[in-house]
């Protein structure tokens, strides 16, 4: 075995670089932008960076994809930055959120609450209230949730625009998180929403139909579709038993992007053809149906990078180690402790000496003091040094927001829309 081999067989794969960057000379540019310039307006690294133009050419291709009739709303804790709202706002035909604070978010970029739905367990008194007062539709989520929202909405004296959420006697076969089948705390079991519907109809709410959400990150088309043709099944038959026609459906979402090696793209256009096909063919208590799918790693994920800077190079054991000034505390994800079962690498890059060839395997790390704050194991990678910046790709979701900024007294990345 050569050397060169005797290296390779100890490397890890390093999950897929999203469609969209290039180099310029030998840089990783985003949106036409040198990482490394990024990095100096910036001020100081780490940094996130989002791409307008890879917003828009997701979105485009989404609206190629699926039918006219399908509205296209975006899943805002995927990414809360208000700039990336302000974008989406222009893209999108609505919101869903899941807590007051997001609430507060949109109210400060201006979304109208008529294109705002908020779903999500144990909203509270004071959540429900905003909530009502700026005309968001409430996904339910259980039966004290309805009540809360007909005595609030009668104290103010606004009818509150109310779907339930239905937790289905079904799950996403393949999706990395399921949120539906079995017992779960999202949504009411879909035998006892008919009586609910009932009751909040005859309570005076403005019923706004359902909310059937069964998982995420699914990477299959044929397990979407399955659980989209179920969903549709599903609100048919209880509009049936309420007897009335649901007025709305949002059928949930849960498309993935590739993070890991081996990963391919989500066939996007054959969930279309197969919906606009069921579309054709609606049952009547559907038939004037307004249908809605919401989506956030698929609109927002691969169109954002972290970059690091290698603040120290050191070996032991006979390994590589670049120590970054970045870590968990900003991608939690990409460290493989944000859900995952077995760690894998996301994609990752030296973003300074993009187009170079690897020539070693290296363990890419955080400055935080804990053993796993990992950003890439045993990957092989362009000779780089202290000074050269490292690229976490697929960081456009559930990077900056839903990791633990305060770990170590780090504090947070800076985020820029580019
Ligand atoms: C988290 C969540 C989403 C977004 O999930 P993605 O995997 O980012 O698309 C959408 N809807 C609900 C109800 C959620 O809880």
């Amino acid at each position: 075995m050569s050397r060169r081999e005797a290296r390779n067989s100890g490397a890890k794969p390093l999950g897929p670089i999203p469609a969209g960057f290039d180099g310029i000379d030998g840089e990783l540019a985003i949106g036409g932008h040198r990482a490394s310039d990024l990095a100096e307006d910036a001020g100081d690294t780490p940094l996130f960076v989002y791409s307008r133009a890879l917003l828009d050419a997701r979105m485009a291709a989404l609206r190629a994809a699926m039918p006219d009739k399908l509205a296209l709303h975006y899943a805002v804790k995927a990414n809360p930055h208000p700039d990336v709202i302000r974008h989406m706002a222009r893209l999108v035909d609505g919101f869903d959120l899941a807590s007051g604070g997001e609430l507060a978010i949109l109210q400060d970029v201006g979304i109208d609450g008529a294109h705002i739905s908020f779903a999500g367990p144990g909203k509270r008194p004071r959540e429900i209230r905003a909530a009502i007062e700026a005309g968001v539709t409430l996904n339910c989520e259980s039966e004290t949730e309805a009540a809360r929202a007909l005595e609030i909405g009668a104290e103010l004296g606004i009818q509150p625009k109310v779907a339930v959420r239905v937790n289905p006697d079904f799950d996403m076969r393949g999706s990395g998180m399921k949120m539906g089948g079995g017992a779960k705390q999202f949504g009411l079991d879909a035998e006892r929403v008919p009586a609910l519907i009932a009751k909040l109809i005859a309570g005076g709410a403005d019923w706004r139909g359902l909310h059937i959400y069964t998982g995420s990150q699914a990477l299959e088309a044929e397990a979407v579709i399955e659980t989209q043709g179920h969903v549709l099944d599903l609100a048919a038959r209880i509009a049936c038993e309420v007897g009335r026609p649901c007025p709305a459906l949002n059928l949930g979402g849960g498309f993935g992007i590739p993070y890991f090696a081996g990963n391919e793209p989500l066939d996007i256009t054959a969930i279309g053809a197969a919906l606009g096909e069921r579309f054709d063919n609606l049952p009547e208590e559907l038939a004037e149906t307004d249908m809605a799918i919401e989506l956030g790693r698929y609109l927002v994920g691969e169109a954002g990078v972290y970059l690091a800077r290698i603040v120290d190079r050191k070996e032991s054991h006979g390994e590589t180690f670049l120590i970054t000034d970045g870590g968990l505390h900003h991608q939690l994800a990409a460290s493989g402790n944000f859900g995952a079962v077995v760690r894998r690498n996301y994609p990752v890059a030296i973003a300074s000496k993009f187009t170079a060839q690897p020539v070693e395997i290296v363990n890419v790390v955080g400055c935080l003091c804990t053993p796993l704050d990992r950003l890439a194991d045993k990957a092989e990678l362009p000779r780089a040094d202290v000074g050269d910046l490292v690229a976490v790709f697929c960081a456009g979701a559930y990077g900056a927001s839903a990791s633990p900024m305060h770990f170590l007294g780090q504090g947070p990345a800076i985020e820029l829309l580019v």
